[in-house]
């Protein structure tokens, strides 16, 4: 199988006696052996099999090689969370003395692992401009181990080159770590560009229905072996169920995401010509700053679009509330549409110049485009922008 929808479909575990055609779910905690002798062999990693679904389980290992046939990684692991699989890639590599190198723009939760949780363990970091790349050659100490990037950025939009970034790891000896939730392996396959590693959100567009927590580490097969006495022993582990759901969700990834894609160049327009939109990014449209490095590496948009409306914090969350169909909420990557606040939200605990660094400003918007027609996705953004619009003028 050549092509990614085919791979995507078609990786299955073996099938079972009944010789089901969809594969069944295997809700059990542990596996069975024949005799003493076959467990005993099974423990000294000289039989193949599963031993306990902390370990390994026929449900997390179709997802695992799925993943890994879609991103062209030797070997991978299932976590029961995106951030378990984000700790879990830094933290299976990093000892007391280690240095980081991280994108300035990572996920509010990566953020915490590298400003609240590694210092106490004595992993120091260092946060670089992650739209430049030359930049970063100050930011090497002797004892930096790894790079820690997200591309594009959530919720900024920013993007590593990862070309780049990819050279940039390989000269200073460090482990490239990519975060390629927004994108997805249907969009840009980061290994391809010297990752080491690939990890994933599932909960976003994999499931892409708003259902399963879950999260994917994937790479070369020499740094899996280290992420798996990590995971074996502190166990993350994914439900056997979630791996099915997001399995399964996986034979639709890309019919979903052209659709998301497709939907989301549309709004982006929308939004360029709006009076009332200061600023619209998206990676495939032309007034993004990074527009052709976004055009390069990744086969199309994504699914996500952000725009600044006129008026700042008080417009963007009187913009939130004359909503009606698209959801408030913070997830993203669903087949409903949603929209979030972030200065007024999640990053509400920021202050105004952290936010401006990672490029969080007032009226800032989020939205996830969801697979709805995008002709009432429009009328209800067209209606809201309308709305608050006359709000904050009778406020003023
Ligand atoms: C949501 C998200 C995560 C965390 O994933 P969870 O499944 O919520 O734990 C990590 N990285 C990015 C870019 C995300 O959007």
């Amino acid at each position: 199988m050549k092509h990614f929808e085919s791979k995507a479909i078609r990786t299955q575990t073996e099938r079972t006696q009944y010789k089901e055609h969809s594969t069944p779910t295997f809700l059990t905690s542990s596996f069975t052996f024949d005799n003493a002798e076959h467990m005993r062999a099974m423990f000294a990693g000289e039989a193949e099999g599963n031993i306990y679904s902390r370990y390994s389980n026929p449900s997390t290992s179709e997802l695992v090689e799925k993943v890994c046939q879609m991103e062209g990684a030797e070997a991978g692991f299932t976590t029961a969370s995106g951030m378990s699989g984000v700790f879990t890639s830094i933290i299976s590599f990093l000892k007391q003395g280690d240095h980081v190198i991280a994108s300035r723009a990572v996920f509010g939760s990566t953020h915490q692992i590298l400003t609240n949780i590694l210092p106490r363990w004595g992993i120091s970091f260092t946060y670089v401009d992650p739209t430049d790349v030359a930049s970063w050659e100050t930011a090497v100490q002797s004892n930096t181990k790894m790079l820690v990037m997200e591309t594009p950025s959530n919720p900024g939009l920013a993007m590593i080159d990862m070309e780049q970034a990819g050279k940039f790891a390989k000269a200073h000896n460090l482990i490239f770590n990519v975060d390629n939730c927004f994108a997805t392996p249907y969009l840009q396959q980061p290994i391809k560009y010297g990752a080491d590693i690939v990890v994933h959100s599932a909960t976003k567009w994999m499931d892409g229905q708003g259902r399963v927590l879950g999260g994917l580490i994937v790479g070369r097969a020499d740094l899996m072996q280290e992420v798996q006495t990590f995971i074996r022993h502190s166990g993350p582990a994914m439900s056997p169920f979630n791996a099915w759901i997001i399995s399964k969700s996986l034979e639709t990834l890309a019919v979903r995401m052209d659709r998301h894609c497709a939907n989301a160049s549309q709004l982006a327009q929308y939004f360029d010509e709006h009076s009332d939109v200061l600023k619209v990014l998206y990676p495939h449209h032309s007034s993004h700053p990074q527009y052709d490095l976004g055009k390069k590496q990744m086969s199309q948009g994504g699914g996500i679009v952000t725009f600044e409306v006129d008026g700042g914090v008080a417009r963007g969350s009187k913009f939130i509330d004359a909503i009606n169909m698209i959801s408030i909420s913070s997830n993203l990557g669903d087949a409903r549409s949603i929209i979030t606040h972030p200065a007024s939200t999640t990053h509400s605990k920021l202050s105004e110049a952290e936010r401006l660094a990672v490029g969080i400003t007032p009226g800032l918007v989020r939205l996830s485009v969801g697979l709805e027609h995008v002709d009432d996705i429009m009328s209800d953004l067209d209606q809201a922008l309308a709305k608050s619009s006359a709000a904050v003028k009778v406020a003023v």
